[in-house]
Order: C-alpha cells, then sequence, then structure tokens
C-alpha cells in the first residue's frame, strides 16, 4: 500500500493523527502484513461462501478497506445480503493430484476423481457418502504437489457415489471406487 493510499483510506483521521513521513511509512508495512495475514496465506480475497439463506455456494471478495477489510456480498441466487456475522467459508476437502489429472479436472474434461475403497477414505467419505445433502462439505480444493505455492483450483462436489470409473481417467475396469462427482471451477485462489 502506498503513502497516499494510506491517507486517503483514513480520510479525516489522517489529520488528527499528525504522523512523521517514517511514522507513515510504518504504518503503511503494518497494514500490508495485517493483509498478507487476512487472506489466508496468500490465496487471495475471493473465497467460496455459503448462503445462509439458500445454502448457494458461491465466490465472494473481501474488500481492502482500512483499518479492516470488509466483508459483504449479495447472495447470487436469492439475493440475501450477506454480512460478516454471516460470512461462512464453504467447508472444503483437500485432496493432491498428479499433474496429468490436475490439467484434465482442471480444464473440465475429467469430471470425477476416484479414490480406492479403504479404511482411509472410508472414514473421510463415511458421512458425505450417507447423507450427501447433510454434509458439510461442498467443494474439493485440488493440489499439485506439496510446496508452499503449489497449483490448486477449488471446485463444486456435486455428490459421492460408489461405482466403476472410466479406465481414460485412471480407473482400473471393473473395479470400484469413491467416485467423487465434480461440478464447476471456483475462481478462487491460485490456479496457474
Ligand atoms: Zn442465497
Amino acid at each position: 500500500m502506498t503513502k497516499e493510499e494510506f491517507k486517503k483510506s483514513l480520510g479525516e483521521l489522517w489529520l488528527d493523527l499528525k504522523l512523521s513521513d517514517k511514522e507513515l511509512e510504518r504504518f503503511c508495512e503494518i497494514t500490508d502484513k495485517i493483509y498478507e495475514n487476512a487472506f489466508m496465506g496468500g490465496l487471495g480475497s475471493k473465497q467460496t461462501i455459503v448462503c445462509p439463506e439458500c445454502n448457494l455456494v458461491q465466490v465472494g471478495t473481501i474488500q481492502k478497506t482500512l483499518p479492516f477489510p470488509t466483508f459483504i456480498h449479495e447472495c447470487d441466487k436469492c439475493g440475501h445480503i450477506i454480512m460478516e456475522s454471516e460470512w461462512q467459508e464453504a467447508k472444503t476437502l483437500h485432496l493432491n493430484l498428479k499433474k496429468q489429472w490436475f490439467e484434465l479436472i482442471k480444464s473440465g474434461e475429467k469430471k470425477e476423481e476416484y479414490r480406492e475403497i479403504s479404511e482411509y477414505w472410508n472414514n473421510r467419505f463415511a458421512s458425505m457418502l450417507c447423507d450427501f445433502e447433510m454434509s458439510e462439505v461442498k467443494t474439493i480444493t485440488f493440489s499439485n504437489g506439496y510446496s508452499k505455492d503449489r497449483p490448486q483450483f477449488e471446485i463444486e462436489l456435486k455428490g459421492i457415489f460408489i461405482r466403476e470409473g472410466k479406465e481414460e481417467w485412471g480407473a482400473e475396469p471393473n473395479k470400484k471406487y469413491y467416485v467423487l462427482k465434480l461440478g464447476k471451477l471456483y475462481p478462487v485462489g491460485n490456479t496457474e
């Protein structure tokens, strides 16, 4: 944030503070830090949120206002004004993918992801499988690799089933999997 932006954001208050140039610089630095932390470790100011009225998962933008960020969003479906007190990030499931599948899902070509039927996944998917409507998990965040700046994207989770998968999408023939049905991509975070 530049000094000019900072002065402007403070308005009248700026005159009362009587900051020196050095103090002003320091304030700008601190504000930048606060924002860096507030916006989820660099993921950005866009988040998937759930409307408390109609339950639609949608993208909300946090506005960079001073001294605190502003959380306000008009629901894309029912028009409800979602205020900060109602701001609820959609619960997401984090899964890692090999580059090949990562790109194919991101491009919209691969619309399902498969996971082995095993004790590990049984535990993670049990409640979603029993009652998907009631499940809080509405999106999946796919990552490629494990580095801090790994590419990621967040996508709609439309449902979860147990059935066979498609061979061209990595499934073995005549084998049943947890099939995660994927929907639209949410324009949030780092998708490079
Ligand atoms: Zn709504």
